[in-house]
């Protein structure tokens, strides 16, 4: 009932997501106060104020008949106000990108899009041979498409016209993430038939991502445990990469990566960049510092930091990077940005902010589990995809586990048993 609505109120598709979510084929079917939310919210979408999709009749308006026959039956449909209600949708889905303008312009100019508008706004038929055959590839997707301010959506996605979709590959693989990743980063804001397919052969083309694949180390296992909220803790870690020093610090909980250039590897140099650039002092203090043992952690300044912002460090041996692994996987993610944007003589930060914008794991991106929102980035959002959105916990919590089983499972088919070693237990690093 509610996919039949949804030709009537897009917004309906946004709201029904969570619901929708539970169906996918590797998804857990566990039912939490999201769901209810989403339960309700559809209901009042569907009932109150402001667009109702249905209505008690109201002899005082106007009215109009949509009607509908084929050779087995007739159909129709009373509308009133519909108008009024085509406008509420205009006004609360507003599109404020600059970027959007040249979809509205390719939009109008896509003979397929111009026939698909046409469709969407005069109502489907109900058989699939009676669609126009230019817009059959949309069929099963006809109850979640709607048209705003001249741009075509399916569900909250943008509808990339033709002529824009190799640039929109393009700025898909910016960040030369891998072909997951790439094709996460897509469906996350834009839709066109086919492009996962496409994203996926612009990514095995990429000559730069070839060239690094062949060199791709072992991933390293994460056995640490999991967080319950962000910045509960953090890990970090120094490396060196082209004769630079790097700092890299990961939230455990939402995974968001930050990468700060070092000047200097000393104790303070490291203090202030926990501090100031951005971790601390933008995100909050972290209850926890996971870090390797080396001596810019355990010198004096870095103890009296821990003190007076009070928060608990822990450091691993070497001969057991894996109870940092997150901060070492970390540190190959960040050395695989840095690398593919100086082989393109492009900019590792913006790489770093699609990075962050990707959804990962079946989960929403870093940047919204840490933040709530999605970062605006080049490739075009709505403004109703950057509105903030909170993300359930115990949803991250659950799908973290289930990654982390299946990680755990994988890495113990290629690799040797070690003894099971907590984070923080005191290592003789002679006799590892
Ligand atoms: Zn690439």
């Amino acid at each position: 009932m509610v996919n039949y609505l949804a030709r009537f109120s897009p917004r309906l598709s946004k709201v029904n997501a969570p619901l929708r979510q539970l169906l996918k084929q590797d998804s857990e079917f566990a039912w939490d106060a999201n769901h209810d939310r989403a339960f309700q919210q559809m209901k009042d979408l569907i009932t109150q104020h402001p667009g109702p999709v249905l209505a008690y009749f109201d002899p005082q308006k106007k009215l109009r008949l949509q009607v509908d026959a084929s050779k087995n039956g007739l159909g129709a449909v009373m509308l009133q106000v519909w108008r009024a209600q085509v406008h509420t949708v205009l006004s609360s889905v507003p599109v404020s990108d600059k970027r959007l303008t040249e979809i509205q312009e390719a939009t109008t100019q896509d003979p397929q899009l111009a026939a698909l508008r046409k469709a969407t706004l005069a109502g489907w038929p109900d058989a699939k041979k009676r669609f126009p055959p230019s817009i059959q590839e949309y069929w099963n997707h006809r109850d979640e498409l709607s048209e705003i301010d001249g741009i075509l959506f399916k569900g909250d996605k943008i509808i990339v016209p033709r002529k824009l979709r190799e640039n929109m590959l393009e700025r898909i693989h910016a960040g030369h993430m891998g072909v997951e990743k790439s094709k996460n980063r897509a469906r996350d804001l834009l839709f066109w038939p086919g492009m996962g397919k496409r994203v996926e052969a612009a990514v095995e083309a990429c000559s730069i991502c070839q060239e690094r694949r062949s060199t791709k180390p072992k991933e390293p296992m994460l056995s640490h445990a999991i967080p319950e909220r962000p910045r509960q803790v953090i890990g970090t870690d120094l490396f060196t990469w082209n004769s630079q020093d790097y700092l890299v610090i990961v939230d455990y909980y939402s995974r968001f990566v930050e990468l700060e250039r070092l000047y200097s590897c000393t104790s303070s140099a490291v203090t202030t960049k926990l501090k100031a650039a951005p971790a601390m002092a933008q995100h909050g203090i972290a209850e926890s510092v996971i870090s390797e043992n080396g001596a810019c952690y355990s010198l004096g300044e870095f103890r009296h930091f821990t003190e007076t912002w009070g928060f608990t460090h822990t450091t691993t041996s070497p001969h057991y990077p894996q109870s940092n692994g997150l901060a070492e996987k970390t540190v190959q993610t960040a050395k695989r940005i840095l690398y593919k944007a100086k082989a393109e003589n492009k900019d590792p930060y913006l790489s770093l902010l699609e990075y962050r914008n990707t959804p990962v794991d079946n989960l929403k991106s870093q940047a919204q589990l840490l933040m709530s929102w999605r970062l605006r980035l080049i490739l075009p959002a709505t403004a109703k995809q950057l509105q903030p959105q909170v993300t359930c916990q115990q949803t991250v919590h659950k799908r973290r586990e289930v990654c982390q089983h299946r990680q755990q499972a994988y890495y113990n088919r290629s690799a040797r048993p070690l003894p099971h070693l907590p984070v923080g237990v005191p290592m003789d690093p002679g006799n590892p």
